[in-house]
């Protein structure tokens, strides 16, 4: 039996490039606010928490966390670390209601849950380095082929520069694009007008025969939602991307009553937060964040009520821990996929702190059947661009 040993977490910064935003890049929740200015600073993040889980024969696990990662640091390290340190990772479940219950009154939803999660991830990891398997083997093995992705970027800007990329991407096999919108209720009529222009200008690059999701990053609200879905209703979108911010729930559910699925949940918690969304009826889509929303103990979970509720689960962002739950659950259709560039929004930084992701090749991704664990390694080729706080 192996035994967990120690719990090292490292907050990885980015000091390196960023690309610049434009001023409309992608609405956020932060809109709302008096002299938003830089609105879009509560939307970009460039750091990375890393979690390594070791037991004592020397085999490290490795979990991760993009939100908070400097708070969610303090979580593990003061409080979730010493709970789990001489437990046995395969009594998995066990770590996981010791974690979630100790910290009820403060963790289970936000930096409580999202540390969890990092561990969680890790533990996973861990579990499948000691049986020699890959994760997706260990949670009902393969359901497809290969993964579709749908190509997840496309950021509100110049048309022709939208157009362009979208152009590119199609050469490339994406058969699904997600673009976000870049004005809400500030900008009145006239942004509309900017939102929808986008929007049929990217439908004329990628024609009615492929899929096409639209972002809003709950930066809108329910009246302009309301306004605006029956002027998106020609452009068949697959689906609207949290119109409103996220503890709105019946404001989800009145939308998603209309003929354009509404999907949501990365910033939804745990599985009785899930489980919520999906008896109110308040997303045809749920995009959990395995590092966010509890890890893969509790995803596996949520994958299994969004099944009764014939919901397809398609999580927020790739990365691995994403990837394994999607090939190993029929619900789970279709993966995100951020396409590696140079660091903007801060999801790219994952291909700068990582080594084995895969990449998406004419749409798909492929994950390897003997390849144990999560089939992921912390990378330190690109270590000369972080400032890392152990
Ligand atoms: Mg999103």
């Amino acid at each position: 039996m192996s035994k967990i040993k120690s719990v090292r977490t490292r907050v990885w910064n980015w000091t390196g490039p960023t690309v610049p935003p434009t001023g409309n890049f992608c609405t956020n929740a932060s809109d709302a606010l008096r002299d938003s200015g830089d609105a879009m600073s509560s939307f970009r993040f460039h750091q990375w928490l890393t979690c390594e889980v070791e037991t004592d024969d020397g085999t490290i696990g490795i979990g991760n966390a993009a939100l908070a990662p400097t708070v969610v640091k303090k979580a593990i390290d003061d409080w979730y670390a010493p709970m789990v340190i001489g437990e046995d990772p395969f009594d998995y479940a066990h770590v996981w209601e010791m974690m979630y219950r100790r910290s009820h009154a403060w963790g289970r939803k936000g930096i409580g849950m999202t540390a969890i999660s990092a561990i969680d991830i890790a533990i996973w990891d861990l579990m499948g380095k000691l049986a020699g398997k890959p994760v997706f083997k260990l949670l009902g093995g393969r359901t497809k082929e290969r993964i579709p992705v749908y190509y997840s970027k496309l950021y509100a800007g110049p048309i022709e520069a939208m157009q362009a990329e979208a152009e590119v991407a199609m050469k490339n096999g994406y058969q699904a694009f997600k673009s976000r919108f870049g004005y809400g209720p500030k900008d009145g009529m006239a942004g509309m007008r900017e939102n929808l222009k986008r929007v049929e200008a990217v439908r004329e690059v990628i024609g009615y025969d492929r899929d096409l999701m639209l972002e809003a990053y709950m930066g809108w609200n329910l009246d302009y939602t309301r306004r605006m879905l029956p002027k998106l209703e020609k452009y068949e979108p697959r689906w609207l991307e949290e119109p409103v911010i996220a503890e709105d729930v019946d404001g989800y559910a009145k939308l998603n009553m209309g003929p354009i699925p509404i999907s949501g949940g990365e910033h939804e918690f745990g599985l009785i937060g899930c489980a919520d969304l999906l008896r109110r009826g308040a997303v045809s889509v749920l995009q959990y964040d395995t590092n966010r929303v509890g890890g893969i103990t509790a995803a596996q979970k949520i994958n299994a009520v969004a099944e009764a509720f014939q919901v397809p689960v398609i999580p927020h962002a790739g990365q691995m821990h994403n990837f394994h739950l999607t090939m190993a659950n029929v619900n789970c259709p279709i993966s995100e996929y951020f396409p590696v560039f140079d660091v903007e929004v801060g999801n790219e930084l994952f291909y700068y702190i990582f080594k084995g992701d895969p990449d998406a090749v004419d749409g798909f991704l492929q994950l390897d059947d003997d390849l144990p664990g999560l089939g992921i390694e912390i990378t330190h080729e690109h270590i000369r661009n972080f400032e890392i706080m152990e």
